[in-house]
């Protein structure tokens, strides 16, 4: 990661001696470890290069910063820390620190105001191996990390160390990009959290407008653009790939804004939720998904043909290339609308598979959680760590309903694949995270004991 850092860094080589100094100026807001000298320098000087966008900042949060800064400044004087100022003279141009004062006094407020908006602008929520955030913190390195809404890279932490893990197979030269925002909300969503708070608009392969190779295709060869025309606008405009998958999630394409009513989303349950889980009970590597897809089908026809891809864990090629067909068959068939598998019914039916849980009401929250299944699938990278563990929940949910008898709990081991393949890949085979891993894999045993596997 480090080397691939160095290479990125447009605007001066590292030189360990001379940036070595830069610790002074920032040392108090570093957060590298003692224990290893070479990241804290480079952490330290790779935060000096990173953008913090003050120019164009929100007035009231710079005024907010000011004020901090000032107070930080004043505890900083009281602490006498023992600050080496002079190399920020020979670092000008790099940290601006003219104006900081003689030797031994601490960063400016200017200083520190833009060392504020660095971390506004570059920090992570960092969050435990069940996803929940447990603080916020910068991590220079890790931010030099571009955004993609369909990232084939994710970031994991064990305690304060942060680890950047590949999601799929990353060709040499492909770029490997985290996302800086949840994959499972609308794009004008992620449009307008991208530009408030790292000031960009996405161009990612879900948020582009033309597939690259078909802009260049119809700049070379004027027959193509002769062809696009003659099938009209509509058909030009048609996108492929992931940039289907937004369409069809947010459910605007028919001038529905995707509001979900209680009552509607009741009656989704009762003929298109339940009876798709239903048909689950017939998943297996060895099965293929049906040919045809009916609105009332589309769960079993996710779940029956991703499913078994993730278990025989097969190339990232073919998950893609099977994911794509999906999108281009849930684009051409007709749905109710608000259609049933929007972002918005996602959020109602994760909301409700909860409820469920709490109230141990295993059916249905089987049921239930095998809809947000497939939804997630259809929506997040095969190995994003939420998939791995709602599959874990999933599971247990399927192992504890009695109604459902040992069909139950053969669907429960399925799922178990299904999870401890995904977080094998987010999770870890080794440190800390992979006792997750672990703990899914006693809960298979547990389960295969009472098959008789
Ligand atoms: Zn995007």
């Amino acid at each position: 990661m480090i080397v691939m850092s160095i290479e990125r860094l447009q605007n001066g080589t590292y030189n360990e001696t001379e940036d070595a100094n830069t610790l002074a100026a920032v040392g108090a807001l570093s957060t590298g470890t003692s224990g290893d000298k070479e990241t804290l320098y480079l952490t330290a000087y790779v935060f000096s290069t990173l953008m913090g966008h003050e120019s164009v900042s929100d007035p009231a949060l710079l005024a907010k910063y000011k004020t901090i800064a000032t107070q930080i400044r004043e505890q900083l004087i009281s602490s006498k820390f023992p600050f080496k100022s002079e190399v920020s003279q020979r670092r000008k141009g790099r940290l601006e620190t003219e104006g900081a004062g003689g030797a031994g006094a601490p960063p400016s407020v200017a200083e520190l105001v833009q060392y504020l908006c660095r971390f506004h602008c570059n920090n992570f929520s960092i969050h435990d191996s069940q996803l929940f955030t447990m603080a916020e913190g910068t991590f220079p390195i890790g931010a030099l990390f571009n955004h993609s809404c369909r990232p084939n890279a994710i970031v994991m932490y064990e305690g304060k160390v942060q680890i950047v893990r590949a999601l799929e197979d990353i060709e040499v030269g492909q770029e490997v990009c985290t996302s800086y925002v949840d994959n499972g909300v609308q794009r004008a969503e992620r449009r307008q959290l991208l530009r408030e708070k790292y000031f960009f608009d996405c161009l990612c392969p879900r948020c582009g407008d033309e597939p690259q190779e078909q802009q260049q295709q119809r700049h070379d060869d004027p027959t193509v653009e002769e062809t696009a025309g003659s099938l009209g606008k509509k058909d030009r405009m048609k996108k492929t790939g992931f940039r289907i998958l937004d369409d069809l999630i947010e459910g605007s394409q028919d001038g529905v804004d995707g509001k979900v009513e209680g009552e509607w989303l009741t009656k989704q349950f009762e003929t298109i939720i339940l009876p798709g889980a239903r048909s689950l009970q017939v998943v297996g590597p060895s099965l293929k998904p049906p040919s045809t897809i009916t609105r009332v089908s589309f769960t079993s026809y996710i779940i029956h043909s991703l499913v078994p891809l993730i278990q025989t864990n097969a190339p990232s090629q073919v998950y893609t290339e099977r994911l794509f067909e999906i999108y281009n068959i849930l684009q051409s068939t007709p749905h109710c609308t608000p259609k049933p598998f929007t972002t918005t019914v996602m959020t109602n039916a994760t909301s409700f598979f909860n409820t469920c849980l709490e109230h141990q009401s295993w059916n249905l929250a089987s049921k239930i959680g095998t809809f947000v299944l497939a939804l997630y699938l259809m929506i997040y990278p095969r190995h994003h760590p939420l998939v791995g563990l709602h599959c874990f929940t999933l599971a247990k949910s399927l192992w504890n309903d009695v109604d459902g008898g040992m069909t139950s709990v053969r669907l429960s081991h399925e799922i178990l694949k299904l999870s401890r393949n995904i977080l094998r890949v987010s999770h870890g085979t080794k440190g800390e995270n992979s006792a997750l891993v672990r703990e899914v894999e006693e809960f298979m045993k547990t389960v295969e004991t009472e098959l008789g596997a």
